[in-house]
């Protein structure tokens, strides 16, 4: 049988890693190189010579002795940890393919719980502003889905204490999937997909889904729109241009449900978020690591207090 070309592909080793990124000074190299590309540029004067300050990531400019930190105004500000600690968590978060819990990243990287809490938080933070950027194109399967909530005798759309989320996942022209997005939304209201899909959904694709009412928003959206109309529930699974957004749906389900144990609801957008990050580039595991550091330099500071709040945007 054909090896799967995803799951066989070799990521990098743990011994690999710290050859890479073992020392303070090899982390703060690579965001160095990834911040200015085309070399250290001062931020007051545009001037190029620089020198660092001793044992520091501050960058002292020569000729207006302003100086800039490697990370500030980055998701990195004002960080207590090494940057050591960083990449290592980035590289649990990245390589392990169902995601690490918390207890178990904070038990690796030897910091505490709540240290481990904001530094996860932020890096699904950082993913979730990524991909927020990258809206789906092409060939689209949008479903409508929840999470959590499950109480006796109630049953699909109606069900209470459910977290509703949209479920979108994009396909080549071999009807395999390339991209996925999941997103919490407040309802399926008409308006309400209309919304998000002006965000999530280039203008011009092509989306299929199920006949529920708010999914003709769609249109609104400037997406060609066609509804299959089904009969609900589990023969769904079983028509083929469904297919592959209920297999997503189910492995983020199965995903979630086997490694966060109780997921705080108002953090959903952040976990729904990590999947799909991964999930779109799990044809490189090697290379996510530096591109979840570059995410995480042009991901805006989240204070505490933000991390804290439910997330208001898609
Ligand atoms: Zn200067």
């Amino acid at each position: 049988m054909a090896k799967n070309k995803i799951q066989f592909q070799k990521g990098i080793s743990i011994q690999k890693f710290m050859l890479r990124y073992g020392t303070e000074e090899q982390c703060q190299k690579q965001l160095f190189n990834m911040r200015w590309r085309g070399g250290y540029q001062c931020p007051k004067c545009g001037k190029e010579k620089y020198c660092q300050l001793k044992s520091r990531a501050l960058y002292q400019c020569n000729h207006c002795r302003h100086q800039s930190s490697l990370t500030a105004g980055t998701l990195f500000d004002h960080t207590k940890l090494p940057l050591t600690t960083w990449f290592l968590a980035i590289y649990f978060i990245t390589q392990k393919k169902n995601g690490i819990s918390i207890l178990e990243l904070s038990r690796h990287l030897g910091i505490s719980y709540n240290a481990t809490w904001r530094l996860k938080h932020k890096l699904m933070q950082a993913m979730k502003e990524r991909d927020d950027q990258k809206p789906l194109e092409g060939f689209i399967q949008i479903d409508d889905a929840y999470w959590g909530g499950v109480r006796k005798g109630v049953k699909g759309r109606g069900a209470k204490g459910k977290r509703p989320f949209v479920a979108a996942v994009s396909l080549n022209d071999e009807m395999h999937p390339v991209g996925m997005r999941f997103s919490v939304v407040k309802g399926f209201q008409k308006q309400e997909l209309t919304d998000w899909a002006k965000h999530h959904i280039k203008a011009k694709s092509v989306a299929v889904s199920d006949g529920l009412a708010c999914f003709k928003g769609l249109a609104d959206a400037e997406v060609f729109h066609f509804p299959v109309v089904t009969g609900g529930g589990a023969e769904c699974v079983e028509i083929p241009c469904f297919k592959w957004v209920n297999t997503m749906i189910s492995n983020v389900k199965n995903s979630m449900r086997g490694t966060f144990h109780a997921i705080n609801l108002k953090h959903l957008p952040r976990y729904l978020a990590e999947f799909s990050y991964k999930f779109n580039r799990r044809y490189n595991l090697e290379s996510m690591i530096d591109r979840l550091a570059f995410a995480s330099l042009v991901t805006p500071p989240m204070p505490e207090r933000l991390l804290k709040l439910a997330e208001q945007r898609w």
